[in-house]
Formats: structure tokens, C-alpha cells, sequence
């Protein structure tokens, strides 16, 4: 009987995170994510990341689906994630994972700047990493950001810095850029029983339809 009920706990669970995520993705904001009241534009989209592998782990449906809208994707990815020495075979995992992507590598840009090196006690200056996305944005002429929300999906400091800095450059240029960012959920035992039973699912529709406008 008590393993009657843990499944039918376990089944609750389920249906109501399916619910919590279907019902954030029909919100309006996705009605609105890269159209132009309704009709297709082409745009120069640039993703912003801390480390190699950030862009795997948590935008690779975001990717394939700008990829296949046919939208111009540039990937600037802000440090080499050299945390544990092994900084230079993350940086060619990236190459390889963008291939697989189809994102060619003429438009990845993979820093390596001693002021933003991978890890949990390095602080990120919001205002360089804002001079540095500028200079990104003008250089492939952008249209829209893409990046982490304010808690960065894991908690990494990195994470959460790159999206301060994406706010900063934002705060000083408030007409020209859109910029959304991914909403990270809590991970309670809720969304971890949730992920457990449908995690390719869970990556699927969170990652590519819960984005929101960082300005909303
Ligand atoms: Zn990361």
C-alpha cells in the first residue's frame, strides 16, 4: 500500500511539472520571441556564455531551433573554462560541439582574458563584460541576446555575472538590442523527480520556449 501511494505521488509530480511547463510556454512571451508581428525576419542573433560546454548543456535546443529558422547565430563564449586545467581541450570541445550544432566556427569566439578565468571565486567586472559583448554586438551588427537569467541555471557565479553584464550593456543601450534570457528553475525535489523521468523532454521544451524577454 505505502508503494501504491509513493507512485501515486510520483505520478502527481509529474503531470503537475508537464502543467507548470506547458502552461509557461504558452505565455505570451514566446509569441514574440524573434518575430516580427508574425511575419519571418532573418536575425543576427549572438549567444552569450561563460564557458565551453554552457552551450551544450543548456542552449543546444535554442541553437537547433535558430539554426533551423535559418537565423544568422554568432556563439561568444567568455572564457576558455580553465578551472581545472584543462581549459584548451573545453575550447576545441566547443568547436566540435558547434559543428555538430551546424554553427560554423567562423562565428564562435572564444575568449581567454586573464580578468575572466572559470570559477566559483572569480568575480566578473559587469562593465567589461559589457565593453566586451559591444564590441561583439558591433562587429556582426546583432540584433538580439541570448543569455542566462540572473541565477545562471546551475548557481555559477560566472553564469550570473555574463547576464549582469548583458544587463549593463543593456541599461546603456536600452533601443537598440533585445536581449532574452533563459529562466532557470528552482531544483526542488519537484523539478528533480521531473527531470529524472523525462529529462530529454524537460531540455526540449524548457530550453528552447522558456526564455523570456530580460525586459519584461
Ligand atoms: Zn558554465
Amino acid at each position: 500500500m505505502d508503494w501504491l501511494l509513493v507512485i501515486l505521488s510520483l505520478i502527481v509530480l509529474w503531470i503537475a511539472s508537464l502543467c507548470k511547463i506547458i502552461h509557461t510556454s504558452s505565455s505570451p512571451s514566446r509569441t514574440f520571441f524573434l518575430s516580427n508581428g508574425g511575419a519571418f525576419c532573418k536575425k543576427n542573433v549572438l549567444l552569450v556564455v561563460a564557458h565551453p560546454d554552457d552551450e551544450s548543456m543548456f542552449f543546444s535546443p535554442t541553437i537547433s531551433y535558430l539554426i533551423s529558422r535559418g537565423h544568422n547565430l554568432h556563439i561568444l563564449c567568455l572564457s576558455i573554462g580553465n578551472a581545472d586545467g584543462m581549459g584548451n581541450a573545453r575550447k576545441h570541445e566547443l568547436y566540435k560541439a558547434c559543428a555538430v550544432l551546424k554553427v560554423p566556427l567562423q562565428k564562435v569566439n572564444v575568449l581567454d582574458r586573464p580578468e575572466l578565468q572559470d570559477g566559483f571565486g572569480q568575480i566578473w567586472d559587469h562593465n567589461l563584460l559589457a565593453r566586451i559583448i559591444k564590441e561583439e554586438v558591433s562587429r556582426h551588427e546583432i540584433d538580439v541576446i541570448i543569455t542566462f537569467d540572473g541565477y545562471g541555471v546551475s548557481g555559477h557565479c560566472n553564469h550570473c555575472d555574463v547576464h549582469y553584464g548583458v544587463r549593463r550593456l543593456l541599461q546603456e543601450n536600452p533601443q537598440s538590442l533585445q536581449a532574452w534570457e533563459l529562466v532557470s528553475y528552482s531544483f526542488s525535489l519537484f523539478s528533480f523527480l521531473f527531470l529524472i523521468m523525462s529529462e530529454v523532454f524537460y531540455f526540449q521544451v524548457s530550453y528552447v520556449v522558456c526564455s523570456y524577454y530580460m525586459f519584461r
